[in-house]
């Protein structure tokens, strides 16, 4: 039987974020990291890092869960 892995996809609203770091920790693939760019309210943002293309966002959700901003909006595909 193939294996049905649900994938998923997340977009961070940069201007919401105010860096604090919770949804990196919680990630289990290690797929959200430090933008140094600094956004308007001059936090360095969270971002979506590259290995999110190699190992793949499970759609789990716990980053946007954690999110005390509310600045993450998870999608799933099949
Ligand atoms: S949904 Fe889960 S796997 Fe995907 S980025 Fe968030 S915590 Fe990581
Ligand atoms: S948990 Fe939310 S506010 Fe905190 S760094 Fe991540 S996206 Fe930004």
């Amino acid at each position: 039987m193939a294996e049905k892995r649900v994938k998923g996809k997340i977009l961070i609203d940069r201007e919401r974020c105010k860096g604090c770091r919770l949804c990196m920790d919680v990630c289990p693939n290690e797929l959200i990291e430090v933008d140094n760019t600094l956004n308007k309210k001059g936090y360095t943002p969270a971002r979506v890092s590259e290995k999110q293309k190699e190992k793949g966002c499970t759609g789990c959700a716990q980053c946007a869960l954690v999110c005390p901003e509310v600045a993450i909006e998870v999608y799933r595909a099949k």
